[in-house]
């Protein structure tokens, strides 16, 4: 059963397709030729991803997941969240959005932040809502080389280093990303061993 990856970054498409059950072919919009953006105007992780999911899932009728990920940080009432890629303009630029975050919270005491990533996935015509959260802290510098966007700056609970300074499989042990992506692999083995019969 063909399953959409409703995103342009390939790099995700790459790190899910050998964790699916084999019963689904995980494809990506690169695969069938999709170009156009997807919109990510709603204001919420939740609903950026059901729209995107949606989006798709109207454009070419396959099941398909999206997903959409945010940095909230409690001393900013749960900013950037939904802005977390253009929180300091739309170049979308790490740095930037760093330095942003860094001047924001200068001499505030409460560094707590959490990572958080919702997907939803529509199919056989149903929609369903996965959520992982990894709670930290923001530092006050940048700490190690490793990962992207907000990684220098985030040490998640109970660790020592940021995610900059862990490796891409220390990372995914532990990440928000991961912890969606689990929920979604667990409900599709599920979804499989349902409907063994009728595939
Ligand atoms: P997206 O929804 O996965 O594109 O993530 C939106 C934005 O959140 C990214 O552009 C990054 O700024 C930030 N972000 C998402 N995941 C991570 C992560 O694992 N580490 C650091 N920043 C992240």
């Amino acid at each position: 059963m063909k399953l959409l990856f409703a995103t342009h970054n390939q790099n995700k498409v790459v790190e899910i397709a050998p964790l699916v059950p084999q019963f689904f072919e995980i494809v990506s919009l690169h695969d069938i030729g999709f170009q156009e953006d997807i919109p990510e105007t709603a204001s919420t992780l939740e609903g950026n991803s059901i729209l995107k999911a949606e989006t798709i899932f109207k454009k070419t009728g396959l099941n398909c997941f999206a997903d959409d990920t945010g940095l909230e940080v409690d001393a900013l009432n749960g900013a950037p969240g939904v802005f977390s890629a253009r929180y300091a303009g739309e170049q979308k630029n790490a740095q930037d959005n760093m330095n942003k975050l860094l001047l924001e919270l200068k001499g505030k005491q409460n560094r707590n932040a959490r990572f958080r990533t919702v997907i939803c996935l529509i199919l056989s015509g149903e929609k369903y809502l996965f959520e992982g959260i990894i709670e930290g802290q923001i530092e006050t510098k940048y700490m190690g080389t490793n990962g992207f966007g907000y990684d220098p700056i985030f040490t998640p609970k109970g660790h020592h280093h940021t995610f900059a300074e862990m490796t891409l499989a220390e990372k995914s042990k532990i990440s928000h990303r991961s912890l969606a992506f689990d929920q979604l692999i667990g409900f599709l083995n599920k979804y499989k061993s349902q409907s063994r019969y009728l595939f």
